[in-house]
């Protein structure tokens, strides 16, 4: 074992009521912070930089960005996504990007996948439209996955790892070049390789799991 290290650490901030916007139903939350923390013989010492915090529904497990304390109350706004949805779109989307040509074939299993694994209902038009917006922001998968992590719990990084794995098998396999890129999602996302390898597995979940 190591003497010094460091370790993201997440811990519980406070907990209260609110309104999921995923269960549209009063429910317990827990606020939790993400901080990255010098630790002693795996014991975590001193916090060195906070890497973010979310607000998890004690009921579904969906995380959201803390101002939805603020919003949920807000039934005329734009329905707030969990992180984990929107972080499967923007996934999907910045991988289908990545090779800089889009086809109707990729479009389509990335609306299959998304309105698979998603709660909430793509329409083809939405998926096209979101593209657009993200091709104009463009950044590596990894990038994007490592500012997003700390939004998600470990509910949601597992789900988004079987995201990946159902899109690696969409053609009926999944080669080794496929295998390193979930691989490199896990380490993005901060998942151990233990916890990877269990998630890879697991039985596959049902749909919206
Ligand atoms: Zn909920």
């Amino acid at each position: 074992m190591r003497l010094f290290g460091t370790r993201r650490v997440t811990s519980d901030y406070r907990s209260g009521n609110f309104t999921c916007p995923q269960c549209a139903a009063e429910r317990t939350y827990r606020h939790r912070k993400v901080a990255k923390y010098l630790v002693a013989f795996n014991f975590p010492l001193i916090p060195l930089a906070r890497l973010g915090e979310y607000i998890e529904c004690a009921h579904c497990q969906s995380t959201f960005l803390p101002d939805v304390l603020v919003r949920a109350g807000d039934a005329d706004g734009p329905h707030t996504l969990s992180e984990y949805e929107k972080a499967v779109r923007h996934t999907m989307v910045l991988m289908m990007l990545a090779d800089g040509e889009v086809d109707d074939n990729e479009l389509d299993t990335v609306l299959d996948i998304v309105n698979r694994y998603g709660d909430h209902p793509m329409s083809r038009i939405d998926l096209e439209v979101y593209a657009e917006q993200v091709r104009r922001l463009p950044q590596p998968v990894g990038t994007y996955l490592r500012q997003v992590s700390p939004s998600l719990n470990q509910h949601g990084k597992e789900r988004l790892i079987r995201c990946a794995m159902a899109v690696a098998s969409a053609d009926g396999k999944i080669d080794r070049s496929e295998v390193e890129v979930i691989r490199e999602m896990g380490r993005n996302l901060d998942l151990s390789l233990h916890e990877l390898q269990s998630i890879i597995n697991a039985e596959p979940e049902g749909v919206g799991a």
